[in-house]
């Protein structure tokens, strides 16, 4: 009795040996199509049930057992109906060149425990079977098959069969399948990983290779493999770079490798610029880390090397346009500042620090809008800045500069500086900052040359009045500011007297001399702001006084004329020895009904010749309203 369990547990070894072999080669032809693996199993399973049948147990002359219903079972159940066919041919060959009286029955048991397994390769989707359970249930299965199929026996041998082999064939035919079973899943997985792990290493993008510490390559992608003129990866394997590269660069390389496996310590991002013939030279970034197996001892390296030429190249190219910007910015005679989106400088130039000296300090890359106002306020930089503004006002200033403005800025050193702002669609700001000093002080000196000329041209040059030009404006606005407000304009008309003869006596410069001190005696009596007075011509002159009634621009008149008098200006072919003038006055009301202002003029010119017809040094007034005159002596 013991014999059976030693000879089917010997049994099982030797199939537990041939199905170990298989499952080595069977790595070995991975790259296989799946059908003639298939083959291979089966061809593998047929020579495990030969042996199998060749380590059997001998029951009667012609009658043996083994362990072949489960090694063919196995082949169905894991490799499919086509691997358990060839399983199938193979033992049943055998089992007919062995002959005997079990033959038969051996034969019907094959083909039965053919059909079942195959009918559970089917039933469990075409596929191996992979887990516990169902391994466990086709080992169960092969027990019943392999008790069930003992009834194939006469039924005199079938209770001794049963009392003899009966448990040990049920357990090593189900410890068998259980073996295969466990073995083929096992070992499938493990393929399954490596396989995954290889192609990840092998097809992986850049250049990934491992090396053990003879510097021989493990493992390298297909980029490695092209790279070095290689078709293949497998081709890479165990050779190094003396095999690939010149020898003075291998030496290099494998240097640095060494210093690697020697130190532990990676090397990282290693750049190169290579110039490989036939080829553009090209930038590459190397990191190789040494490996350690689980006990911690050095067993290679791992290596990866990045294409970066087009970053290098696109760097390069950065920098020589920033180059060039900051020559470009160097050089520009304007001061330029780009502010971010939060209000710091991002970068400016010395232009723009020079052309603010007492607050250059705070104008530099990454300071903020509000410091910079700040520095520039409490520097007294700014003329239209208060050096005690507040902080409020300081960041309210400061917010202005997100809005698109062209300012012209006065500064305490009298210089004027052109501030432009223009906000971009990203919200970065672009202060562009000229010196327009010059320009600023010669279109100041051509406002006041204007306004010395809009003067001159308004002023009598002999007398400094206002000249006729100005006079009769003045006129006109007053004429109709009168008829809009309702209240008096007044005109007096004042000639010298006895001009000409004075001219003759005297000779024409002291006449002007004597005319402007006519003048200055004129001025000098209308005093409101308001008043015109003017010189109308020759030796006359006009006053014009708004808001005046008659009586009041009678007393003016009069007052005039007296002033002049009191000058006491001598004239010898005056009768009064003295030079005088006689003055016409007249006035504008609202009853009046005039519509023109030179008819206010003519109507004074007319008071005029009364008063010079009355004996001169006088005043005539003439009343627009009841048109009557009122002499004064
Ligand atoms: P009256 O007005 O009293 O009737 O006598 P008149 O001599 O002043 O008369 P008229 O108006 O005819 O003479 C004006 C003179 O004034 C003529 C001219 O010689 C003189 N005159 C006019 N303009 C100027 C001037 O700008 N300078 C000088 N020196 N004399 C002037
Ligand atoms: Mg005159
Ligand atoms: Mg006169």
């Amino acid at each position: 009795m013991d014999d059976v369990w030693k000879v089917l547990a010997g049994n099982l070894a030797a199939v537990a040996l041939i199905v170990s072999i298989w499952t080595h080669l069977s790595y070995r032809f991975y790259h296989l199509p799946p059908k003639l693996r298939c083959a291979g199993l089966g061809v593998t399973m047929g020579l495990a049930a030969i042996a199998s049948m060749l380590l059997s147990v001998r029951f009667d002359v012609g009658v043996i057992f083994d362990l072949r219903l489960a090694i063919i079972e196995s082949a169905a159940v894991f490799g499919g109906p086509g691997a358990a066919l060839i399983t199938a041919i193979m033992a049943a060959g055998f089992r007919l060149y062995l002959g005997g009286a079990g033959v038969a029955p051996g034969l019907t048991a094959i083909a039965l425990v053919f059909v079942l397994g195959s009918s559970l390769w089917f039933f469990a989707g075409r596929k191996p079977l992979s887990n516990a359970p169902s391994i466990l249930s086709a080992a169960v299965l092969a027990g019943c098959l392999s008790i069930t199929v003992l009834a194939l026996l006469p039924q005199a041998d079938f209770q001794r069969a049963v009392d003899q082999v009966g448990l040990p064939i049920v357990v090593l035919n189900f410890a068998t399948t259980a073996a295969i079973g466990f073995f083929l899943a096992y070992f499938r997985r493990f393929t399954l990983e490596r396989d995954i792990l290889y192609a990840a290493l092998t097809q992986a993008p850049d250049y990934h290779y491992v090396k053990d510490l003879k510097h021989r390559f493990v493992v390298a992608n297909l980029n490695v493999a092209r790279h070095n003129g290689r078709m293949r990866s497998s081709e890479m394997v165990g050779l190094t770079d003396y095999d690939l590269a010149p020898k003075e660069r291998a030496e290099q390389l494998m240097a640095a490798e060494a210093d690697v496996m020697r130190t532990g310590q990676a090397l990282d991002h290693f750049e190169e610029f290579l110039i490989e013939e036939d080829k553009p030279p090209r930038w590459y970034s190397t990191s190789k880390v040494p490996l350690k197996n689980r006990q911690g001892d050095m067993v290679g390296l791992a290596g990866v090397t990045v294409d970066i030429t087009e970053k290098k190249l696109l760097e390069q190219e950065l920098r020589s346009s920033r180059n060039i910007m900051a020559q470009a910015m160097a050089e520009m005679s304007d001061g330029l500042a780009m502010f971010g989106p939060d209000g710091n400088i991002v970068f400016c130039n010395d232009r723009y620090r020079e052309l603010f000296p007492k607050s250059a300090y705070a104008r530099k890359e990454g300071a903020h809008i509000t410091d910079i106002v700040r520095a520039t306020v409490r520097n007294g930089e700014r003329k239209d800045l208060p050096i005690d503004l507040d902080e409020e006002s300081i960041q309210a200033a400061a917010k202005t500069l997100f809005i698109n403005k062209d300012e012209v800025i006065p500064l305490a050193d009298g210089r004027w500086l052109s501030l432009r702002t223009r906000v971009t669609e990203d919200r970065h700001v672009l202060a562009l900052v000229s010196d327009i000093t010059a320009m600023k002080e010669s279109e100041l000196s051509l406002k006041s040359f204007a306004e010395q000329m809009k003067g001159l041209a308004e002023t009598d040059a002999l007398t400094g009045l206002a000249n006729r030009r100005s006079f009769d404006d003045g006129l006109q606005r007053e004429f109709e500011a009168a008829k809009q407000t309702g209240r008096p304009l007044s005109v007096l008309l004042i000639d010298v007297d006895r001009f000409k003869a004075y001219n003759d006596r005297y000779g024409h410069l002291p006449g002007d001399v004597c005319l402007k001190s006519v003048a200055a005696a004129i001025a000098t009596g209308v005093r409101r702001s308001g008043d015109i007075t003017a010189r109308f011509g020759g030796e006359e002159f006009a006053v014009l006084l708004p808001n005046t009634d008659g009586d009041m621009a009678i007393a003016i008149a009069e007052k005039i004329r007296t002033s002049i008098r009191k000058l006491s200006i001598l004239h010898e072919d005056s009768e009064y020895g003295i030079v005088t003038v006689s003055v016409g006055a007249t006035v504008f009301t609202p009853l009046a009904s005039i519509g023109d202002p030179t008819e206010l003029v003519e109507r004074a010119d007319l008071a005029l010749y009364q008063a010079k017809n009355a004996g001169r040094n006088c005043v005539r007034f003439h009343r627009l309203a009841d048109d009557y005159a009122r002499d004064f002596a």
